[in-house]
């Protein structure tokens, strides 16, 4: 580790770990930022951001964010390694005496978290949506349970722990470029790296893209089997609309993977979202959050994605989907006549 002092006073100092894949920096790195901006807001500490890997000098201005006290890049190792990671962390979070380390609860981020919080010493806080903090009580962190049925909430003692951040919940910071951005020297000891990364796999997208579409048609489990599926197609064509599904969906081979809800990140924001058979929980996509407007189909009263919907029927879906059907077809056909 570098006798550099790396700054920080350690009084609530919250470090956030950014994360970049094959090149680019991901989108919840700026997520985090502006979620550990908003943890070091309320304990009095500084952010600090730390990026790790090879050649990670390219990432420092990025994150230049206002709020951050000092990025930090650590260049060592190539791509994400789950043993550089760990090792790099606690030499920095050591270092800046942070209380808080700030992870996303991706892939990545449940690799080395639970691990990093043990090497620390301190509590792991998974798959957080909001904080709260006061100096008797320390941190309380919310996260939801049981497919987004409960909000628990964690006070952590001691005070200093390993937090993971839900992706896609905070609005991503912005870059400003005015924060200086400082090598950090971490001794990475070679022996204990037990794994490293040969290669990248590239899953196929069937040339589907996303981006642009206005309305999505999202399917869960509640859409039955592929005669379900089969079903609603007369609406995905009168809406217009690009069909997705829940990974129960994807996992049964209804639909194919590049379909898969949760998985196209921030870039897809339809006008209309329209979900059937599905329970709602937090991990069934970002998309839905972004969506302007949610309608929402599902016998249970109860299920969770009548929270983000705008509109919900209450039913199922063997009969409203073909009721709908019905209902768009006879609206175009008198646009028609009276065209
Ligand atoms: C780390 C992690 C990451 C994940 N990432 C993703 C992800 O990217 N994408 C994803 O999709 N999932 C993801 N999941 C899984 C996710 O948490 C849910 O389990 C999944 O999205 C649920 O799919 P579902 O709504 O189709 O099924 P279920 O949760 O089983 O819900 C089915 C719903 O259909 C309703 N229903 C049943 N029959 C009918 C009917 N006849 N008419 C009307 N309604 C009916 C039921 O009331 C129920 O609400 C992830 C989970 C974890 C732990």
């Amino acid at each position: 580790v570098s006798d550099e002092p790396a700054g920080g006073d350690g009084d609530g100092d919250v470090l956030v770990v950014a994360e970049h894949r094959r090149g680019d920096l991901r989108e919840v790195s700026f997520e985090l930022v502006a979620a550990g901006r908003e943890l070091a807001g309320v304990t009095g500490g500084s952010l600090h951001v730390a990026v790790i890997g090879g050649n990670v000098e390219r990432f420092g201005h990025a994150l230049s964010v206002e709020g951050v006290w000092t990025v930090h890049t650590v260049a060592v190792g190539e791509e994400f390694n789950h043993d550089v990671t760990v090792q790099a962390v606690t030499a920095l979070t050591a270092a800046l005496d942070a209380r808080f380390v700030l992870a996303p609860h991706s892939v990545n981020g449940l690799d080395y978290a639970p691990a990093l919080a043990t090497r620390l010493g301190v509590a792991l806080v998974p798959d957080v949506v909001a904080f709260s903090y006061d100096d008797e009580a320390g941190l309380t962190a919310t996260r939801e349970l049981y497919g987004s049925r409960v909000a628990a909430t964690v006070s952590v003692a001691p005070d200093r722990a390993v937090v993971t951040v839900r992706e896609g919940w905070w609005p991503p910071a912005t870059t400003v470029d005015q924060v200086p951005v400082e090598p950090f020297e971490a001794a990475v000891e070679a022996s204990a790296v037990g794994s490293r990364v040969t290669g990248f796999v590239e899953t196929s997208t069937d040339g589907v893209d996303l981006r642009d579409a206005d309305v999505l048609v999202g399917v869960g489990r509640g859409i039955g089997d592929e005669e379900g599926l089969a079903a609603v197609e007369p609406l995905v064509d009168l809406l217009g609309a690009e069909l997705v599904g829940t990974r129960p969906v994807i996992e049964r081979g209804w639909l194919p993977p590049s379909r898969e809800s949760g998985t196209f990140g921030r870039a897809v924001a339809p006008d209309l979202y329209v979900a059937l058979g599905i329970s709602g929980t937090a991990e069934h996509g970002v998309e839905v959050r972004k969506a302007k407007t949610v309608v929402a189909i599902n016998h249970d009263r109860r299920a969770p994605v009548f929270r983000v919907a705008d509109y919900g029927i209450v039913g199922d879906v063997r009969e409203v989907v073909p009721a709908l059907v019905g209902a768009l077809a006879a609206a175009n056909r008198d646009d028609e006549n009276s065209g």
